[in-house]
């Protein structure tokens, strides 16, 4: 077994175990989707990942994801894209992303329309706190009904529900507290769009607590990135 693979192994069995021993302790049962986060990692990653059983994966940049999904086109695997999108790339994305989660502007939804492929979205949240006036990654929460309404009405484009990033260097609890209020009143009016993304390698526990049913690992799986990525 190359070093890389038994790494991966190692990191992927590590985090599988973070994920079971957090649903245990909140007492709910394992329905978590892992979502691995390959940026700046290669796609001979994402094949020795695949071939330990994860089937999704995460990227942010339109370049970088669009080059390592053609690279494992013989894969059986899904893409999400989560990073801030540029209008110019929208259609892009499209051509390769199974989810894009991070829907955080109405002027995005006319150009996911169309697409030749079915395509699921999420409504990336804003989880800075409410006193904070400029809310930067995503919509601010009581911008969601009216972006989820037209999603919902954009042909060959499903709404799956909500994704969040808690904000740096603070708790994350009242943060993910918010996207699973956000949720649930989503869930009133569609009540299909079930999915919270949400915790990433450093509060994912939190994150289940608050109910997710996808998390995004980067380097707790595949290791520390470089800065500035
Ligand atoms: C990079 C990234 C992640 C993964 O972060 P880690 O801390 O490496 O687990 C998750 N979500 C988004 C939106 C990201 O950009």
């Amino acid at each position: 077994m190359s070093d890389r693979r038994s790494e991966l192994t190692d990191q992927l069995t590590a985090t599988r175990d973070r994920i079971e021993r957090a649903c245990t302790a909140v007492g709910r049962p394992n329905d978590v989707t892992l979502v691995a986060v390959t940026k700046t990692y290669p796609a001979s990653d994402v094949r020795i990942l695949a071939e330990l059983g994860v089937r999704c994966f995460g990227e942010n940049r339109d370049q970088e994801a669009k080059q390592k999904a053609a690279d494992c086109a013989d894969l059986d695997i899904e893409w999400h894209f989560i990073g801030q999108i540029q209008r110019n790339k929208v259609k892009s994305i499209a051509r390769y992303a199974d989810v894009i989660e991070s829907i955080d502007r109405d002027s995005l939804v006319p150009l996911l329309a169309g697409g030749e492929r079915p395509l699921s979205v999420l409504i990336q949240v804003s989880l800075d706190p409410p006193e904070v006036g400029d809310h930067r990654g995503g919509v601010r929460p009581d911008e969601v009904s009216h972006l989820a309404r037209l999603i919902a009405d954009a042909p060959n484009v499903t709404l799956r529900g909500v994704m969040g990033v808690a904000p740096l260097g603070s708790d994350p609890d009242p943060a993910f507290e918010r996207l699973a209020k956000v949720s649930a009143s989503l869930r009133e009016e569609h009540p299909h769009a079930t999915w919270i993304s949400a915790g990433m390698s450093h509060d994912l526990e939190p994150a289940i607590a608050h109910g997710a049913t996808h998390v995004r690992i980067g380097s707790a799986l595949l290791g520390q990135r470089p800065p500035l990525r």
